[in-house]
């Protein structure tokens, strides 16, 4: 998905809510709920939520800490700090040890503890992201997970895809039971910055505004490769197994031109090393010795071969799902060439 956040937009969504009396936790709350609302890959289908936590002063001249989520009736794309309403932190908290709560004790408690009671009502969701202990969580229905969850085998398909930053949640209607679910499922493994939803969507969460953003666009789910492991365009299929496809560069590069990527959902090297589980990252690995064999060009059966990974823009990488090259079947040549 096409990344828009901008440091120069950033700096004037600052500007313009300091100017009408805002911090800039809200300028950029609502800055990135605005990309978020914007992009119709994610909130095709409506809904979708935002929140962030932090400190207001109420008219009794008290400094509060509170959670600004997105309250009923606003459109995500067109948002004001008027449609985040502020509600106390502290007693969302105080109800982290509760067994249950009816939908209509929760909306009325949300309602009792807003800053200002004539905002609009808080989000369904305000427990489920007052329990997550990141200043900036995002929510969207994003189309490209519902199409990966919506499915027979969606749990078994997502473990396989989603790396082990990433916990997988079984659906439960939203209300104070999805965020007593969020809170166990995140109290076993601290270390996600990313929850999938079966059924329902995806939260990301970090404690600056651009990296919950960047999570939830992560991974383009167009991109070339990404289509060819959903069999949406054809291949020419070398090898597969759980964890890894390989198959012929389409403009081979030498006389043997491979391409080895995961089927997980890795943009490059780096996400792949930060995110993906031991399991996965050995499987890459032995699937590029794998490939070597099979094409007769590994150390064992021919005469050897380069393998290569582009990553980003300095490092030339046109496709954003992590892939190696594997040239072969001739001299490869010089590494990199010699500029005289
Ligand atoms: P990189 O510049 O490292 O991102 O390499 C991307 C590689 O993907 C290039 O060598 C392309 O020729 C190759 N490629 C692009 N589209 C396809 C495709 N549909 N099938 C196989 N290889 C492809």
């Amino acid at each position: 998905m096409k990344n828009n956040w901008s440091n120069t937009k950033a700096i004037k969504y600052i500007k313009h809510y300091e100017k009408l009396g805002h911090s800039k936790d809200m300028a950029l709350r609502v800055y990135t709920t605005r990309l978020l609302g914007r992009n119709p890959e994610l909130v095709l289908h409506g809904g979708g939520n935002t929140s962030v936590k932090t400190t207001v002063r109420d008219v009794d001249g008290k400094n509060y800490k509170v959670l600004c989520v997105k309250g009923s009736g606003w459109d995500m794309a067109e948002i004001e700090p008027a449609g985040l309403p502020a509600v106390k932190l502290e007693p969302l908290l105080a109800f982290k040890n509760k067994k249950y709560l009816s939908d209509e004790d929760m909306v009325a408690y949300q309602k009792k503890n807003l800053i200002d009671i004539k905002s609009p009502n808080p989000s369904v969701e305000t427990f489920l992201h007052a329990f997550l202990p990141f200043k900036f969580v995002d929510h969207t229905h994003s189309d490209a997970i519902m199409n990966v969850t919506n499915r027979p085998n969606g749990v078994k398909f997502c473990k396989k895809i989603f790396g082990k930053k990433v916990s997988i949640v079984p659906y439960v209607m939203p209300g104070f039971g999805l965020a007593k679910k969020i809170q166990e499922v995140y109290s076993k493994n601290p270390n996600i910055n990313c929850l999938i939803l079966l059924n329902h969507g995806i939260f990301t969460f970090a404690d600056d505004a651009k990296t919950s953003y960047n999570l939830m666009i992560k991974y383009d789910n167009n991109n070339i490769f990404a289509k060819i492991l959903r069999s949406e365009i054809p291949c020419e299929k070398i090898y597969e197994d759980e964890f890894v496809l390989s198959f012929y560069d389409v403009k081979p590069q030498k006389k043997i031109h491979a391409l080895v990527i995961p089927k997980g959902k890795y943009v490059n090297l780096d996400h792949f090393t930060n995110d993906a589980s031991d399991e996965e990252i050995v499987a890459l690995i032995k699937g590029i010795n794998t490939v070597a064999k099979k094409l007769g060009i590994s150390i064992d059966v021919g005469g050897g071969y380069r393998t290569l990974s582009n990553i980003g823009s300095d490092g030339g990488q046109e496709v954003p799902h992590l892939h190696f090259h594997l040239f072969g079947g001739e001299k490869v040549g010089k590494m990199i060439e010699k500029n005289d």
